[in-house]
């Protein structure tokens, strides 16, 4: 059975896209079957995988409609290592085609069933809010995984999260946990990171994942070759700790 996990954080900017490609390439890389699934109408993630989105046919869109299933959908990323449910513009008008249907939020769930068996972790990529399709990732997820910048208002905004996450959890997905708040963008030379590091680590305890993500420009620079860091430059220091990262998730789903 498929362990399924939503990067999710409403900031955007935070490093929701680049956690979601790098970890599918680590755990692809430590031989996990991997699904990732695009819910950003921007398409960052499926660019960000080597699919070019404006060449799709069938994206996360269709699925969503219920107008392709998800094995029609899904295209591999040979170089990359994993499958890529797909997006691109069109998702932004599924918001509004969603509105009037039964069981909306429980569309990406009923399809994703379907290949269950076929992977060992589907990630999903989360837009910048808590949508339709945040919430449609949110009902099929086993657990979240919210990536931060250690930064003053970092705590405050991750109130909102998580009493979405506590709503969904009480009323929708009785699966749901934050399985983890995950440091990205870290660089230890500021004080205030450490600080604000540290606070996380006194509320949070183990559920702040023990991998710290760094600053790291091979990261950035990976995108506009159309490759996560972890496949573009894989003896970075960033492409490193996601390795880490993905064996730590490993090592956490053996445990849930
Ligand atoms: P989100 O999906 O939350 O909007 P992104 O993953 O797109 O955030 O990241 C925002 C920007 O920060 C991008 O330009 C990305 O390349 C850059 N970035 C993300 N993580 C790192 C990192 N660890 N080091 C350096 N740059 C990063
Ligand atoms: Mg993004």
């Amino acid at each position: 059975m498929a362990k399924i996990f939503c990067v999710a954080n409403q900031k955007g900017g935070v490093g929701k896209t680049t956690t979601t490609v790098n970890l599918a390439a680590g755990l692809a890389k430590v031989g996990q079957r991997v699904l990732m699934i695009d819910l950003d109408p921007q398409g960052n993630a499926t660019m960000g995988s080597g699919v070019d989105k404006r060449q799709l046919e069938m994206t996360v869109y269709d699925v969503l409609l219920e107008s392709a299933s998800v094995a029609e959908a899904r295209v591999r990323s040979d170089k990359c290592g994993y499958d890529v449910l797909g997006a691109n513009r069109e998702l932004a008008g599924a918001e509004v085609e969603l509105v009037d249907v039964e069981r909306r939020e429980k569309r990406l769930k009923l399809a994703l069933a379907e290949v269950d068996s076929q992977y060992d972790f589907v990630l999903i990529d989360c837009p910048p809010s808590l949508s339709m399709l945040t919430l449609n990732g949110l009902c099929c997820a086993h657990g979240v995984i919210v990536p931060m910048q250690c930064e003053y208002f970092a705590l405050e905004g991750l109130t909102d999260l998580v009493n979405t996450i506590k709503q969904v959890h009480a009323n929708l997905n009785k699966d749901l946990q934050i399985i983890g708040l995950l440091r990205v963008m870290f660089d230890p030379r500021i004080t205030l990171q450490q600080q604000v590091s540290d606070q996380l680590k006194e509320h949070f305890a183990d559920k702040v994942f023990n991998t710290v993500i760094p600053r790291n420009v091979r990261l950035a620079e990976a995108p506009s070759y159309g490759l996560p860091g972890v496949v573009f430059d894989p003896s970075s220091r960033g492409a490193q700790a996601f390795i880490t990262f993905a064996e730590e998730m490993v090592d956490r789903i053996k445990a849930m």
